[in-house]
């Protein structure tokens, strides 16, 4: 595909850890109006990298489930197409090839701590969506001479101050101050499994996608992901961000919801436009 030839192309990237529910539902079916306003593409990923949490059957629920709710998609892993493999666990060579490059820049370094002792010794967050405790720069002036243990992660080094700032397409502007907001992040983890926000990067990028849809839950991974995009020298997409969708009692819905799941909703005969209808316009 030439470059100038692309529109549009966006993604729906679900993780096969449990059922799909009507939150997932809801954002995906955004990205697909939008992809279908601009006369775009839509691509299916399969986040499939946890692989303790990553099922089999998931997959195929996964598939089964997003076709009964109305999504069709002209790329993914079920019917390929010219950005493949579209499903990350068969793309570690694209990861490994960005976390070289990373390397070479000097914009990761060998982090020996647990989660453990960066929840200890972490801060907490300046946003409260955001749950991952800001990284107290244990392992940031290591010698890097220093003997590395059989497993570490690597992370990211955040230009300290610096405010990130981008247009979000839904919400408008956003800025987030690296350092206060959010703090170093792992791109590789300690199993040998590249983190979401590098995955997550150099797939929207190699799949040309021009515009990511996805929850508002993701807005500090939204910058975090732009600093690796610069460090790896590619171009971002858009971001549209929807608000989250509550239940009864105010949570996010979560794949523990069971009654929510778009499984159990077809089992009981609900019908996908009229479940479509209830739902408030994707800004609100
Ligand atoms: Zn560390």
């Amino acid at each position: 595909m030439n470059p100038s030839e692309i529109v549009y192309r966006g993604r729906l990237a679900p993780s096969p850890t449990g059922l799909l529910h009507l939150g997932h539902a809801r954002t995906f079916w955004t990205a697909q109006e939008r992809a279908r306003a601009h006369g775009g593409e839509l691509i299916l990923r399969n986040e499939d990298l946890d692989r303790a949490r990553c099922q089999p059957e998931f997959v195929q629920a996964m598939f089964a489930d997003l076709r009964w709710f109305g999504f069709g998609w002209t790329e993914g892993p079920d019917c390929g197409g010219p950005f493949g493999p579209y499903q990350q666990s068969e793309r570690t060579a694209f990861y490994r090839a960005a976390l070289a490059r990373l390397r070479a820049g000097e914009c990761v370094y060998p982090c020996l701590c647990s989660r453990k002792d960066v929840l200890a010794a972490g801060r907490a967050p300046h946003a409260a969506e955001d749950a991952e405790p800001i990284y107290p720069g244990t392992c940031r002036n290591a010698s890097a001479s220093a003997p590395l243990p059989s497993q570490y992660s690597w992370r990211f080094r955040v230009p300290d101050g610096e405010v990130i700032s981008f247009r979000d397409a839904n919400l408008g502007p956003q800025a987030f101050v690296a350092g206060r907001d959010f703090g170093d992040f792992v791109v590789w983890r300690p199993d040998d499994v590249p983190a979401y926000q590098l995955a997550c990067v150099v797939d929207d990028a190699a799949m040309a996608v021009t515009e990511v849809v996805r929850g508002a839950d993701l807005l500090l991974s939204t910058a975090r992901q732009l600093l690796l995009y610069r460090a790896l020298g590619l171009t971002p997409p858009a971001f549209f961000h929807c608000a989250l969708m509550l239940d009864e009692s105010g949570h996010r819905l979560a794949k523990r919801h069971d009654s929510l799941s778009l499984r159990t909703l077809r089992q009981q005969n609900r019908k996908p436009a009229e479940l479509r209808q209830a739902w408030p316009p994707p800004g609100g």
